[in-house]
């Protein structure tokens, strides 16, 4: 691909936004697999062509287009997006049509970086003339990803609701995976296994997502869980529990994180990472949480106008976040009676956490919010150590680190900071084999929990 050399910062605006996705390729990053899958099924089903990209295979290009100070996932999406398109223009020839894309890259408001990839990658894709025309689709946490615009009016909602339960179906699917595999039969099967599972849960919301037959989704889910559960050899001994908190492309994402969950089970553990619903519903908490903040400033100026807009926005998120608690609650409630999974963390607990020893507010946002309180929550609860995994130099993350450390010492519960870049650490794998010693230790003096007893 050739680079050109001007680069317009009104593009910034203009192809950097929510636009109607009918008609093209939604192509969306893969962070954690099965959830991508599930996600761009269920956009299939309403009729967009949703696609998701292979993920890790562009890494050359991301580093070639990025100068080694960006956050690592923007690296790995830079790559991503370049990788697709070159072989796409390879695969289409002169038929390949840089307006046929829509390039989903969400965002953040602030206060770290996330808000600034899709910018950044508009100014590479803008330094391709033969890239300039694809757009970038932004959904942002500032209204809680609304997928307004996305596609026509009479859809959004129930794209919306269904793209949330498949969220939530992953987490499980993911949960399953977790829970089994350290306790295989014969190596390989879990693997197996959920990957067919994915793909039959795929054809589900394909079918079933548009429809908002959730029962009939959890139906086809139950029955994987029955399936899953013969894998599990019952000769194996319980292993000590590990939480896993941290920045969510990278915990989730296996390449980025070389495949941690797979280490830690090798070394004896199994695993339960924080699920992609809880940062869900930590937007829609945080949205709530401002909207009254909002309100009773303006209430307090008698400022009757702002007063009732704030007041929209409450009824709102409110509604959002009811909303998403209680399916997810329903899922869980289903799962669990047939295999003991993890739950989830409320979002209102967790805030809870933090204000009672005074560790951190909410006020200051990011998923530190939700890492130090879940961190507390895992010791307090029995787990047998923490992970806390994150891009080398993320905010929020070693914001993270700085107050658990000395508090994870005081309940004396193991814990492991691993930070990742695209380069391999030579002391990692010792660093993790010394921390699963200390985790089997405490698994000895203490026990463990299981995870439904949470
Ligand atoms: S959370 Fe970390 S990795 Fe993500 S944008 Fe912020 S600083 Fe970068």
């Amino acid at each position: 691909m050739e680079t050109g050399k001007v680069i317009s910062f009104e593009t910034l605006t203009e192809n950097v936004g929510r636009f109607n996705v009918k008609n093209k390729t939604f192509l969306i990053p893969q962070m954690n697999r099965i959830g991508g899958h599930l996600l761009a099924a269920t956009f299939r089903g309403f009729g967009i062509r949703a696609k998701v990209m292979d993920t890790f295979k562009g890494m050359d290009l991301g580093k070639e287009y990025t100068s080694g100070k960006e956050c690592y996932p923007c690296q790995i999406t830079t790559g991503d997006i370049l990788y697709f398109l070159t072989k796409e223009k390879e695969r289409l020839g002169d038929a390949f049509d840089p307006e046929d894309y829509v390039y989903f890259m969400p965002e953040s408001d602030g206060p770290c970086r996330f808000g600034m990839y899709n910018k950044y990658q508009r100014i590479v894709l803008d330094s391709f003339p033969e890239l300039k025309r694809i757009r970038i689709g932004a959904l942002t946490t500032r209204d809680g990803y609304a997928l307004d615009g996305l596609t026509d009016e009479e859809q959004v909602s129930d794209l919306r609701k269904a793209s949330y339960f498949s969220v939530v179906v992953a987490d499980i699917l993911d949960r399953l995976l977790w829970r089994i595999r350290p306790y295989e039969k014969e190596e390989g099967m879990t693997d197996a296994f959920i990957e067919e599972a994915m793909h039959r849960m795929e054809d589900v919301f394909e079918t079933y997502g548009p429809k908002k037959d959730f029962d009939r989704i959890l139906d086809n889910l139950e029955e994987i869980i029955e399936q899953g559960k013969q894998i599990i050899d019952p000769a194996i001994p319980p292993k000590p529990l590990i939480g896993i908190v941290g920045e969510i492309y990278v915990r989730t994402h296996v390449h980025a994180n070389q495949d941690l969950i797979r280490m830690l089970e090798r070394y004896g553990g199994e695993a339960v990472n924080a699920s992609i619903a809880e940062w869900m519903n930590y937007t829609s908490y945080d949205r709530l949480r401002d909207a009254k903040i909002g309100f009773r400033l303006h209430l307090k100026q008698l400022r009757f106008g702002a007063v009732r807009e704030y007041l929209k926005r409450m009824v709102d998120f409110w509604g959002d976040l009811f909303y998403q608690e209680l399916r997810q609650k329903q899922v869980y409630n289903r799962v669990k009676k047939l295999i003991d999974l993890a739950d989830d963390h409320k979002i209102g607990h967790l805030e809870k956490i933090l204000k009672k020893d005074d560790l951190f507010t909410f006020d200051v946002g990011t998923e530190a919010c939700l890492s130090i309180s879940g961190i507390v929550e895992y010791a307090k609860e029995g787990f047998n150590g923490v992970v806390n995994v994150y891009p080398f130099t993320c905010m929020p993350s070693t914001t993270t680190s700085a107050i658990v450390k000395p508090l994870m010492d005081k309940l004396g519960v193991p814990y492991l900071d691993t930070p990742y870049d695209s380069g391999f650490q030579p002391g990692r794998e010792a660093a993790i084999r010394t921390f699963m010693y200390q985790a089997h230790q405490h698994f000895k003096r203490h026990g463990r929990i299981r995870a439904s007893q949470r």
